[in-house]
């Protein structure tokens, strides 16, 4: 990738979560000089309560008088985005049909603002600082509240039309089950699969199956992984299953981008690494030769990491050169 003008100052970059939002300034290097975390709001009157709270977390980290002043800011939103709007728009978590950020917050800073969507950020930021440092043909997942994809395709960033292509958490896995996706759809992986989904899904898989929880805690993904762990049958079979819809989802991957790497990232991966891995390996299928399947090694940071890279304005080509 190009060096720019720009690298030689700081740069500012903003991971808005769904629940957390993460300020950082990142200094040439790809060092984070100072960071700060917040709950997003969830409710108001009117998307300004993101952008004021957002300026807000960004005052906060903005260097001292006479320090280097920052190039840019760059933004890892949950999506959809719209690009060229430079905004979040119909949002399934915050009650807003659009949130504009990149205007806003260009005007109140004075500084460019980039954004993309916040699993593009994500495997911005494992190519550059992660697990797939240098690897030009690379998805990362992220299994948290949803389930979700970025991809770099012959070192680029596959972008899509408005910045919300590899949405992969809505491919189509399963016809026995039928279970709705948040998206209205029907027999999504991310139904089945994200940390929100798992406890419904096992609750139909016992109903399908004629399987009783008993003593399983299957309030939450992680009751059920927990039961697992310590060897429940039911349990142990249940994650056998959702290693067949994993390793579907997977293989769709697989064909779809033909990867060398998948980094995969989020918090129902990276408290069950085991077991995640262990059931879903088996089931993808040889069709390509299988990629090397790595885990984030950012520490949940990846969009973070990844906005600062946007920052900087390396939002479409992702070439050999790393940062200095
Ligand atoms: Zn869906």
């Amino acid at each position: 990738m190009p060096a720019t003008e720009r690298d030689d100052q700081p740069v500012i970059a903003v991971d808005l979560g769904a629940t957390t939002t993460r300020v950082a300034l990142f200094g040439t290097g790809g060092e984070i000089i100072k960071k700060v975390s917040s709950s997003t709001p969830a409710t108001g009157d009117s998307p300004e309560i993101v952008t004021l709270h957002l300026a807000g977390l960004i005052r906060k980290i903005l260097p001292r008088k006479g320090g280097p002043s920052p190039a840019a800011i760059g933004i890892s939103a949950c999506g959809p985005i719209d690009h060229r709007r430079g905004s979040v728009v119909r949002p399934p978590n915050l009650p807003f049909r659009e949130i504009p950020l990149a205007g806003p917050l260009g005007e109140e800073f004075g500084l460019p603002v980039r954004l993309a969507n916040d699993c593009h950020a994500g495997v911005l930021g494992e190519v550059v600082f992660g697990s797939g440092a240098g690897c030009r043909n690379l998805v990362y997942i992220t299994f948290s509240t949803g389930i979700g994809g970025g991809v770099i395709c012959n070192g680029r960033l596959v972008l899509g039309r408005e910045g919300n292509a590899a949405e992969i958490g809505h491919f189509h896995i399963d016809t026995t089950f039928n279970l709705p996706c948040g998206c209205g759809g029907t027999g999504h992986w991310e139904g089945y699969a994200s940390g929100r989904f798992i406890p419904r899904f096992f609750a139909r898989w016992c109903d399908l199956r004629g399987r009783i929880p008993g003593e399983i805690d299957n309030s939450s993904a992680a009751g059920i992984f927990a039961a697992a762990r310590r060897g429940e049958p039911v349990a142990l079979d249940f994650v056998r299953a959702l290693g067949e819809i994993n390793g579907r989802g997977v293989s769709n991957v697989i064909v779809a981008y033909d990867p060398s790497h998948i980094i995969l990232d989020g918090s129902v991966v990276l408290q069950n690494e085991d077991l995640i891995l262990s059931s879903l390996l088996p089931c993808v299928d040889r069709f390509l030769p299988l990629p090397e399947i790595r885990i984030t090694a950012l520490d949940g940071l990846a969009p973070l990491y990844g906005a600062s890279v946007i920052a900087r304005g390396y939002d479409t080509v992702v070439g050999p050169i790393l940062p200095r």
